[in-house]
C-alpha cells in the first residue's frame, strides 16, 4: 500500500525534527532483519519521544487506515518487526526510567529502554531485574514484553510476562490506556496487560511498563558438568533442583557439537573439562544472603553425582572471570554456528520430562532425512526449551541445504507437538512461524486470537500480517 504524501507530512509534523527518518542510509538499521531472511521497506521511520506523540501518530494512521509496525531494538528472530511498506514506529527515543520504588520492588520504564540499562538502573538501587538474554545490549523493554522474552533465568524468575505488573499502551484508535499499576494483587476483571504482552505489536503499542524487582544475589556458584547422556543431564538437573531449590537460577544444556563449534570459532574460549563429553550442563546457583554456602552445595551435589556415575567430570568456577568464561561457551553458540555454513534454527519446548526422548527422536529423524546433517542441541534445559539448530552437512551447498528447510521444520515441529510441546518457546511467531501457528493451533485457538485482534484493532493497522 502506498502511504499518501500528505499523511507522511502530517506524521512528520506531529513529532520533532529528530523524530523521523526518511528513506536513505540512516534508515538502514530499522529495515535490516536479524537473520537476513527479509529485507524491510518503509516510507518513514517515526521515532516519537513521548506517549502523547505515539498516540498522535497512531491517530493519524488510524484515520487514514495506514498500517504501523512497532519496533524496539529490532533483534527479534521471527521477522515481527519487518516492514512491508508500512510506517515503522520505533520506540528507541522513549528511553526514560520514569520511577523506581524500592519499597514496592518495582521500576517503571519506558518501552524504548534498552534491557541492559534497566538491569543497570535496578542494580544501582541494590536490586535485580532478572530478565537476561544474549541481545540485552540492544533489545528494548517494549520488544521484550511484546515477544514475552525468556532468556537464561526463566527457571527462577519466569519470563517477561511474569516480570510485569502494569502497562501503558497506545491502542489502535490512538487512545492511551494507563494501566501502570504496581500491584501484586488486583482481581478487578480481565488481566488486560497479558493480552498485549506477547502480542508482537499486533494489538497496540506498549509505551511503558511497571516491572518487578528482586533482591540482588550476593552469593553465586557457577559450574559445568560433563555427562554421557541426555538422561544423565536431566537427572542432574533434578538432583540440583532438589538440593538447591529456588537457588537454582539457570540450568543450560550444551551438546558436544555446540561446544566443538565454539572452541573452533570463538577466540579465547577453552574446553571446560579435561575430556570431551556427549553433553554439558551449565548450572548457576544464586542467593540473596551473603554467605549462602552455594559453592559448598554445588560441590556436594556434583561430588555425589560423580561418585554415583551420573556425572563424568565437573568444574566449579573459582572466580567471576571463570564463571564468565563458562557462560561464554553457552552464549556464543549461535555465533559459532554461523561459521559452519547454512543452518535451520528452532526454538521448541517440550515438558522437561520429555527433553531426552525428544532430542533423540528429532536427531534420528533429521539424520535419516539428510545424511551427514549436523544437529546442534542447546538451550534452557530447566525450562524444557531447546534450540535444536541444524547445520548443513560439511561440503553440501548451503542453498541446497536451506531448500530443505520446510522438510526439516516439519520433522522438528511435528515431534515437538507430538510431545505436547510448542514450535516456538520464546521467540514468538512474527512472519517466520505464521504458517506453523495455523497448522498447529488452527481451530479454536486461532479463532479466539482473531476475535481479539478484530476487537482491539478493527481496521487492522497494528503490525498487519504478523502472528494471525
Ligand atoms: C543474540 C540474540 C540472542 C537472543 N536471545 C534470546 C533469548 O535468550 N530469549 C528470548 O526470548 N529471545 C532472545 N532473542 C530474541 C530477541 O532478542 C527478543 O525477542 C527481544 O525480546 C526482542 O526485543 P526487541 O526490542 O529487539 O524487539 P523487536 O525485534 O524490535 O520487535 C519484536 C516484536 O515486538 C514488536 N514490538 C517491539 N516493540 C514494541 C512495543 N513497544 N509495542 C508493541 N510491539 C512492539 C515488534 O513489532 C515485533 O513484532 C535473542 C536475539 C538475539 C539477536
Amino acid at each position: 500500500m502506498t502511504v499518501p504524501v500528505q499523511l507522511l507530512d502530517r506524521i512528520r509534523a506531529a513529532v520533532d525534527p529528530a523524530g523521523w527518518i526518511g528513506p536513505g542510509p540512516d534508515m538502514a538499521p530499522y529495515v535490516a532483519e536479524e537473520r537476513s531472511l527479509w529485507q524491510s521497506a518503509s516510507p518513514l521511520v517515526v521515532r516519537p519521544k513521548s506517549t502523547e506523540e505515539v498516540a498522535a501518530v497512531v491517530r493519524l494512521c488510524a484515520d487514514a487506515g495506514v498500517a504501523i509496525v512497532p519496533q524496539g531494538g529490532n533483534t527479534g528472530l521471527v521477522g515481527g518487526a519487518v516492514a512491508r511498506d508500512e510506517i515503522v514506529l520505533s520506540l528507541g527515543r522513549m528511553n526514560r526510567i520514569r520511577a523506581i520504588d524500592p519499597a514496592n520492588h518495582t521500576l517503571t520504564a519506558e518501552a524504548g529502554c534498552v534491557l541492559a540499562s534497566v538491569q543497570k538502573a535496578a542494580d544501582e538501587q541494590d536490586c535485580l531485574f532478572p530478565l537476561s538474554l544474549g541481545a540485552e545490549g540492544t533489545c528494548q523493554i517494549g520488544g521484550n514484553l511484546s515477544t514475552n522474552a525468556g532468556g537464561v533465568q526463566v527457571l527462577r524468575y519466569g519470563n517477561a510476562r511474569d516480570l510485569t505488573l502494569g502497562l501503558e499502551v497506545v491502542l489502535a484508535d490512538g487512545r492511551i490506556w494507563d494501566g501502570l499499576r504496581g500491584l501484586r494483587k488486583d482481581n478487578t476483571g480481565y488481566d488486560l496487560k497479558q493480552v498485549f504482552i506477547g502480542a508482537e505489536g499486533t494489538l497496540g503499542i506498549i509505551t511503558a511498563a511497571v516491572l518487578k524487582l528482586f533482591p540482588k544475589p550476593r552469593d553465586r556458584a557457577t559450574a559445568m558438568a560433563g555427562v554421557g547422556s541426555l538422561t544423565a543431564a536431566l537427572d542432574l538437573f533434578q538432583r540440583v533442583r532438589g538440593r538447591a531449590g529456588d537457588s537454582l537460577t539457570a540450568c543450560e544444556l550444551l551438546d558436544r557439537r555446540s561446544v566443538d563449534f565454539v572452541l573452533r570459532h570463538i577466540p579465547g574460549t577453552k574446553s571446560p573439562c579435561r575430556q570431551r563429553h556427549a553433553f554439558y550442563v551449565l548450572i548457576e546457583l544464586t542467593n540473596a544472603s551473603v554467605d549462602g554456602g552455594l559453592t559448598s552445595v554445588a560441590e556436594e551435589v556434583l561430588a555425589k553425582a560423580i561418585e554415583d556415575g551420573l556425572v563424568e567430570d565437573a568444574v566449579i568456577a573459582a572466580s567471576a572471570q571463570q564463571a564468565r568464561d563458562l557462560w561464554r561457551l553457552r552464549e556464543t553458540i549461535p555465533e559459532a554456528q554461523k561459521h559452519e555454513g547454512g543452518s535451520v534454527k528452532h526454538d521448541i519446548a517440550v515438558p522437561i520430562s520429555r527433553v531426552a526422548d525428544y532430542i533423540d527422536a528429532a536427531t534420528a529423524a533429521v539424520e535419516k532425512l539428510i545424511p551427514g546433517i549436523r544437529p546442534v542441541a542447546f538451550g534452557h534445559l530447566g525450562d524444557g526449551n531447546i534450540h535444536f539448530n541444524i547445520s548443513q552437512p560439511a561440503g553440501m551447498a548451503a542453498a541446497d541445504f536451506l531448500a530443505r528447510r520446510h522438510d526439516i521444520n516439519r520433522i522438528v515441529h511435528d515431534l515437538a507437538i507430538e510431545a505436547n510441546g510448542s514450535f516456538s518457546a520464546e521467540h514468538g511467531v512474527g512472519l517466520l512461524k505464521k504458517e506453523e501457528l495455523e497448522r498447529y493451533k488452527g481451530g479454536i485457538e486461532t479463532d479466539l486470537m482473531r476475535i481479539l485482534k478484530r476487537a482491539l484493532d478493527p481496521t487492522n493497522i497494528m503490525n498487519p500480517g504478523k502472528v494471525v
